[in-house]
């Protein structure tokens, strides 16, 4: 198999740093950011950090430092993040053939096929790009697998000023991994990690080293398997593998540049639908949905529209969601432009099972409405995908049929760039 290179982009303590860019006055202070009804701190600045604040931390116990030293607290505000999110993230996805977007504020850039690049210098590219256009610092770590990359992403975070760190080379990863704690491997608990000691397994290298295929299944079930032949170099695990996503994203081009509002429509209430089914099978509602709809990057006018809706009660509900998507793109489109993407994201997610009601809301029960998506849900699994959908998904598709037959993309997908022999 060919070997295969990874980057995690990490946006640097990414709520405080939304919540920053609109208080310069900020920058390089302690900034904390509060959960939902200002439970505990879900983001911590540095210099917070610095000075006592635990991430996770419940609020009221942090009430004298914050005091103390004039900390500014926020309450979230995920309609904030989850627009600042989706300008990274399509901004990202113009330096990768393919982009997997793992959390609000992580995506993973296959670079595989980026041969002949320095990936080091390519990656400090990114950074200074991405932090430039818009004002968000991040950290990028690089591997030939996903665990490694996230590995020398957790480097960058110990040591910030570097902002850039690879695993690819293989005798620095030898350096790294005879020191690496086995507890701060991607996808290994605490508790894991002590059942691993107990085997004289402390750190990375120790657990790429062992040869025990059974112990190593018994702690860790198959996922630990794949984490081992990940640090072994083989590429092999799938973001499924790993825990829930914190996001859905549903993003793609269109075979040709569309103009018309009614088809930009159809086309965000299809990746809804798409993204809606895979939320339900996760057994997840959300509270935000954000979209954006955008030009060509090689347009000599670029234009991005995007926006965020934010539902009074989280849901499921593909029609409800659908509505948002409709009321973003009024929002934000603008007659005469040449579109060539849009895409979805789906955000602060909780568990079906801890909906929590919203006792102001005079909205209708829901019930019909959650049997009519598993209805909806159920057929579509037994008579293929898209057997039954909403009608505003359209039924005629163009923007997306047509690129069935249409030429490679020779000038912005590296994929498909014209090989010349
Ligand atoms: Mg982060």
């Amino acid at each position: 198999m060919a070997k295969q290179t990874f980057a995690i982009v990490d946006c640097n303590s990414f709520y405080s740093s939304c919540e920053r860019l609109f208080r310069p006055e900020l920058r390089e202070k302690p900034v904390i950011v509060l959960s939902n009804n200002d439970g505990c701190a879900i983001s911590v600045s540095p210099e917070a950090k610095a000075l006592g604040i635990k991430m996770g931390g419940p609020f009221f116990e942090m009430k004298d430092l914050i005091q103390k030293h004039k900390i500014s607290v926020f309450s979230s505000n995920y309609t904030l993040y989850g627009d600042i999110s989706s300008r990274v993230m399509s901004l990202l996805s113009n330096f990768t053939p393919e982009l997997t977007i793992y959390s609000i504020d992580e995506a993973f850039l296959d670079f595989t096929s980026l041969t002949h690049f320095d990936l080091n210098h390519y990656a400090h590219h990114i950074k200074n790009y991405i932090e430039t256009y818009t004002g968000i610092p991040i950290s990028i770590g690089l591997g030939p697998t996903k665990v490694l990359s996230k590995m020398a992403n957790h480097i960058v975070k110990k040591n910030r000023q570097i902002g850039v760190f690879s695993l690819i080379d293989e005798n620095i990863r030898e350096e790294i991994l005879k020191d690496f704690p086995i507890e701060d491997v991607w996808g290994i608990g605490r508790k894991s990690a002590l059942k691993l000691k107990a085997h004289g397994i402390r750190t990375a290298r120790d657990f790429r080293d062992y040869k025990n295929d059974k112990i190593i299944q018994a702690i860790l079930t198959k996922t630990g398997r794949k984490i081992q032949d990940e640090i072994r170099g083989i590429s092999c695990i799938e973001l499924t593998d790993m825990e829930s996503k914190k996001v859905i994203a549903s993003t793609r081009s269109f075979g040709t540049s569309i103009y018309s509002k009614s088809e930009l429509k159809e086309a965000v209430a299809s990746y809804i639908t798409q993204a809606a089914e895979k939320m339900r099978k996760q057994n997840n509602l959300c509270l935000v949905l954000s979209a954006y709809i955008r030009t060509s990057h090689f347009n000599e006018s670029f234009y991005c529209g995007q926006s965020s809706y934010t539902f009074t009660e989280a849901t499921s509900n593909t029609l409800e969601m659908i509505k948002a998507g409709n009321e973003i793109v009024e929002k934000v489109f603008k007659a005469g432009v040449p579109y060539k993407k849009a895409g979805i994201f789906l955000f602060d997610m909780v568990p079906t099972n801890q909906k929590q009601l919203d006792l102001l809301s005079e909205k209708p029960d829901t019930t019909s409405n959650d049997n009519l998506m598993k209805l909806m849900d159920k057929i579509n699994s037994r008579y293929g995908k898209q057997t039954i959908k909403s009608g505003a998904c359209g039924t005629k598709s163009y923007w997306a049929m047509l690129s069935d037959y249409k030429s490679p993309n020779y000038t912005t997908s590296w994929n498909e760039l014209p090989k010349v022999s």
